[in-house]
C-alpha cells in the first residue's frame, strides 16, 4: 500500500487536515439502500467520492495490499485461484468465529484507512468543491461522526433493502437479514441524519433527490 506521500507527517496526511479546509460529508444507509446510486451521481456532479468500500475490494483483489497479510494469518485457502480473497469463505468464517472477524479487521482496516487518506489528499488537491466519504458502517465504526461536516443517510424500507440484494447479490432471504442484523437499524441511522435520501421510487426520482442534495451541499459551503 502507498502510503499518502513519504514525506508526509502523519498529522498532515490525517483527514483531521482537512477539517475546515473542504466540506467532509458522510454518506451511510444499510445495505442495498443506494449509497452507490447516489455517489456515483453525486460524483458526477463533481463531487469527489472516497469509497470504502471500492477501496475494501480493491485490497482484497488480486495482488491487493491485504492478500499477503490474509494468507500469513488465515492460511492460503482463503485465497482463490486468481489471487485475490475467497470472499464465500471467508464470510462465512466471519459470521461463524467474531474473533476472526477481529483478525481480518486488524488487517484490512489500518490499510482502508491509509487509502482513504491518500485519495482524501489527492481529490482534495485537485479542487473538488467537497468529499463524499461513503461508510456503510459509518455510525457502528464509532469514529467517523467526530470528523465529518454534515451527515447524508440514504434510507428505504428494510423490505426493499431485503429485496435489491437477494436480486443483486443473488442471496437468499436469510443470508440478507443475517447481514441486517449486523448493522445500525434504520432509526438509528436517521437519528444522526442531517440529510435523508428516500430511495423508495424510481432511478430517476432519486437522480432529482440528489440533484437538490448537491445544491443544499454547495450552498452550505457558501455560507
Ligand atoms: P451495499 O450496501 O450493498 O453496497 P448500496 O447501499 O450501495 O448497497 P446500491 O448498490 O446503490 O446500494 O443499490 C442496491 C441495488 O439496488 C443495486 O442493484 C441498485 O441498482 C438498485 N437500486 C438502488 N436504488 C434503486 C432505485 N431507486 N430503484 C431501483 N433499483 C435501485
Amino acid at each position: 500500500m502507498a502510503t499518502a506521500s513519504a514525506s508526509t507527517h502523519s498529522e498532515q496526511s490525517d483527514l483531521r487536515g482537512l477539517k475546515g479546509v473542504i466540506p467532509l460529508i458522510g454518506l451511510t444507509g444499510g445495505i442495498g439502500s443506494g449509497k452507490t446510486a447516489v455517489s456515483d451521481q453525486l460524483g458526477k456532479l463533481g463531487a469527489g467520492i472516497i469509497d470504502t468500500d471500492v477501496i475494501a475490494h480493491q485490497i482484497t483483489a488480486t495482488n491487493g495490499f491485504a492478500i499477503e497479510p490474509i494468507r500469513k494469518h488465515f492460511g492460503s485457502d482463503y485465497i482463490d485461484e486468481n489471487g485475490a480473497l475467497d470472499r464465500a469463505k471467508m464470510r462465512t468464517l466471519v459470521f461463524a468465529k467474531p474473533e476472526e472477524k477481529k483478525a481480518l479487521e486488524a488487517i484490512t482496516h489500518p490499510l482502508i484507512r491509509q487509502e482513504t487518506i491518500k485519495q482524501a489528499l489527492q481529490l482534495a488537491k485537485d479542487g473538488v468543491p467537497y468529499l463524499v466519504f461513503v461508510v456503510p458502517l459509518l455510525l457502528e465504526s464509532g469514529t467517523w461522526l467526530g470528523l465529518i461536516d454534515q451527515l447524508v443517510v440514504v434510507d428505504c424500507p428494510v423490505e426493499t433493502q431485503i429485496h435489491r440484494v437477494m436480486q443483486r447479490n443473488n442471496l437468499p432471504r436469510s443470508e440478507v437479514e443475517k447481514i441486517l442484523k449486523t448493522q445500525a437499524s434504520r432509526e438509528e441511522r436517521l437519528a444522526h441524519a442531517d440529510f435523508v435520501i428516500e430511495n423508495q421510487g424510481t432511478l430517476s426520482q432519486l437522480t432529482d433527490e440528489v440533484n437538490q442534495l448537491n445544491q443544499k451541499i454547495l450552498q452550505i459551503q457558501k455560507g
